[in-house]
Formats: structure tokens, sequence, C-alpha cells
């Protein structure tokens, strides 16, 4: 029997809204051909299906879609290495310079997937036409690499990242994929790369990878894209701040929401970012760093720019609680720093660690006038947002309507939860405090 290639058109498919093993089985399991034999063998629901023989035979003449596959990757390597910018310079915090190399792949309806190629960095050829241009047949993961105290490359839970880019493009009609062919591809990039672009003499440095799936198709017709491209590039950003003394939230208008039930929030897209610029534009320049997403008349909070939110607050019965929104409404992206803080949060502290209090934590619908009503009561404890991007970013204000509430940080700089958690992570991440060995850090062989 043939494999099953994973990779056609996701035709009426659910889409996967979460990023477990079980959800990724059965998005692939939904996208194999087997559902397009069935459609086109068995064409009503009394139908008996055919006999073997029969079978083979309408196998034969399918076309075999194939799978993207790593080990087929082709290497061409850079005639003319690029410099790696100074540490502190403009250039370095730009985010224009990538590294030497990008993984691309082709993908079409009839044949699938071609060999994906570890090639020069440079531009894309598109057709003027190409679907992603006028559809926003677009999306992208955010990840980084980075070069560990104790000398080692390292990527952070990249399995949750790659399976989520599934979730995307299911949610988009671009191909399915099996996610862990591309984690190959980019730890292959990362392990052609990382030695030059993040010297082991500057421990703490990280590249940022942008894994990006885009709808090629040069008809311009209004439909589900027969040719795409993946690809994914590593930039060069600035060394990331710690964001102490705390960021501060313009909470969003009456007028605008970034995302609704129906829609496509929890999915990483493109179409999700370019519309929420206006507001950001509007924040930076009234002296806030991001927006406070907010949704409905009751003013449900979902997300601060394109981080995760977390409050911590003392409830009405006394009980400390760490509150973040929850996924079912799908109008909030499912982070895998969220996640990760979560899980931290439940084997770490619910319990209570060293001096900190205890807590319990809450994945629930709330609003923002629970988060005025605790800081009016002094009950507010502190506030953090959450991401990759922005890391953990303690919350020192948040503007509603005309006034500010303050959030308190109990360290001054940054909240003492908020602390500890970033701790935590940080170690996972570079390598050190002893969580050298975490599970959830996926150390890359250097080339
Ligand atoms: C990427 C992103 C996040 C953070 O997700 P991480 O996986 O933690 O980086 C949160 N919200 C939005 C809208 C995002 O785009």
């Amino acid at each position: 029997m043939a494999p099953i290639a994973l990779t056609p058109p996701n035709e009426g498919n659910e889409t996967l809204s979460n990023l477990t093993e079980q959800g990724i089985s059965d998005a692939l399991r939904k996208n194999a051909p087997s559902q397009l034999k069935s459609a086109s063998m068995i064409n009503n629901i009394t139908a008996t299906p055919p006999s073997e023989p029969e079978a083979k035979l309408q196998q034969s003449t399918e076309p075999t879609l194939a799978e993207l596959d790593a080990s087929k990757v082709q290497c061409t390597y850079t005639t003319s290495p690029r410099t790696v910018p100074e540490v502190g310079s403009a250039e370095m915090a730009s985010q224009k310079v990538c590294s030497d190399h990008m993984i691309q792949a082709q993908w079409n309806a009839e044949t699938g997937w071609a060999a994906p190629t570890l090639q020069p960095y440079g531009p894309l050829s598109l057709s003027p036409t190409a679907s992603c241009l006028h559809y926003a047949t677009e999306c992208f993961e955010g990840m980084k690499l980075y070069r560990g105290h104790d000398g080692k490359l390292r990527l952070f839970r990249p399995n949750l990242n790659c399976n989520r880019m599934l979730m995307s493009t299911n949610r988009i009609a671009l191909p399915a994929f099996p996610p862990t062919e591309l984690l190959k591809l980019i730890v292959k990039l990362c392990a052609t790369d990382g030695a030059k672009w993040l010297p082991k003499d500057r421990p703490g440095q990280f590249l940022y990878i942008r894994p990006t799936m885009i709808a090629s198709d040069p008809a311009l017709g209004v439909e589900r894209p027969k040719e795409a491209l993946l690809f994914v590039i590593l930039c060069c950003f600035a060394p990331m701040g710690n964001m102490n003394g705390g960021i501060k939230l313009l909470a969003s208008q009456d007028d605008m929401c970034r995302a609704w039930p129906g829609g496509f929030g929890y999915a990483k897209v493109g179409a999700n970012y370019g519309p929420s610029l206006v507001a950001q534009g509007e924040a930076r320049k009234r002296g806030y760093h991001q927006i406070l997403w907010l949704f409905g008349e009751d003013c449900t909070i979902t997300e601060a720019g394109a981080s995760n939110f977390f409050v911590i607050w003392r409830n009405k019965a006394g009980k400390l609680e760490l509150v973040t929104a929850d996924l079912n409404e799908k109008i909030v992206l499912d982070g895998v720093t969220r996640r990760s803080i979560l899980e931290l949060a439940r084997s770490k502290l619910a319990a209570g660690h060293e001096e900190l209090e205890a807590l319990e934590i809450v994945e629930r619908k709330f609003n923002i006038f629970e988060i005025v009503e605790a800081a009016k009561e002094g009950r507010l404890v502190e506030a953090f947002a959450a991401g990759t991007a922005w890391f953990v970013a303690p919350i020192s204000q948040i503007h509603f309507r005309g006034e500010d509430i303050e959030v308190p940080m109990a360290k001054g700089e940054v909240g003492a939860y908020a602390d500890v958690i970033r701790g935590w992570l940080k170690g996972i991440m570079w390598g050190s405090d002893g969580m050298e060995g975490h599970e959830w850090g996926y150390v890359v062989d250097e080339e």
C-alpha cells in the first residue's frame, strides 16, 4: 500500500484548535488522501466500498501527493557571506538583517511538496497576482534560537510552534504538512547558521526565527490556492530588554477589536496584524507600549498586543489567583509562553514557592471592570504580558476610558511572581540556573 501522503488541501475539515498531539494527528488524518479517495469513489452514503482489486486500480490512477520531507533537503551554500552586525548597532536593531541562508519548500496541488532547499538568503520572486498579496493567504510563526550561557544552542518547545503553524495553515486553506518535518527544517537552518550568527563568546544572544507560509498561486480568482511556498528565515534582533519598570497598556476603544468568535484570532495569520497597527500606532503616540485588546460590551480582556495577558489578584473571598483568558471562544492565541507559564505555575506555584504565597491558576473569561474593582479595593497584586517577542513583561499601568489603573509591582521594577516565572523560563531557554537539562529546551547540534 502506498504511504499516506498528508498534504492535499484541507477540504472541508474542521479547523484544528489546539496544539496537542491528538489535535495534530486528527488534523492530519482528516487531510489525508483517503478522504479525497472516499469522496471520489463513494459519492453517496449508501454506496458500498469498492472491492480490493477495484480499489487498487483506483489507487494507481490517483495522483500521489508528495509529503514535506526534510530528509530530501538540497543544500546550496552562499558564496557571498553576509556580515554579522555589531552588538548594539542600529543595524542589529533594525530587524532587517537576516542570516546567510534560508529554507524554502514549494507545494502544488498536483504533486504535493517538492524537495525543500537550504539556500542563500535573498528576495522571493512572486507574481503580482499571487494569492497572498491580495487575499491574506499567509501565516507565520515566531520563535527564538538562544545562545545559552553553557555555550549550547537551544530552541524552546519548538514542536508547539510547528503544531500551531499547521493549525494556522488549516484556517486559511494552505496545505498541510507533518509538523515534525517543519521542525527538522528549522533545526537544519539553525544548525547551519547558528555558529556564525550566534558566536559562542556572546552567550545571552538570540536570533528570531520566522517560519512563514504564503499562497504563491498566480491565479487572481478568489479561491483555494493551488500553489504555496513555505520559507524559514533567521532575523537579527536587539538583545531582549527585561521591561523592568513595567509597560503601559492602552485599552482598545469600543469601536475596534482584534478578534471575534468565528474569526481567526486563535491562528497566527497575517490578517490579524495589519489591521491592529492603527491602534498600536495611536498607543505609541500617546506614550503607551501596547494595546490591551478588549472584546464585546462587557469589555472581556483578550490579549496585550501580540502577547497573552495575565493578572494576579486576590479574589473577593481573599484567595490569591493567577488569571488569564481561556481559549474557548477562539479569540485568543494559544501562546507557547502562556501555556508554559500555566504549566509552571500549576506545578511550582500552586502550593506556594519560597516566600511566595500559594495561588490558584484560573483560565476563564474575565473583564476589565473586574480589574478596575480589584484595583479600587486594593486586591490587585500584579499583571504581566507574555509571548516570545516580549518575553514576560511586567505591566505598570492600564489606561481605560479616561482613567489610569496603577498596577502594583512588588519588587519595584517587576512583580514578584512575574520575576520568579521569568527566572525559570530564562533558565530553560538559556541553559542556566540548574535548568540546563529541562525537557522544554531543545538543543541544536551545530554543523
Ligand atoms: C504570537 C502571539 C502570542 C504569543 O505566543 P507565543 O507562542 O508565546 O510567542 C500571543 N498573542 C498573539 C496575538 C500572538 O500573535
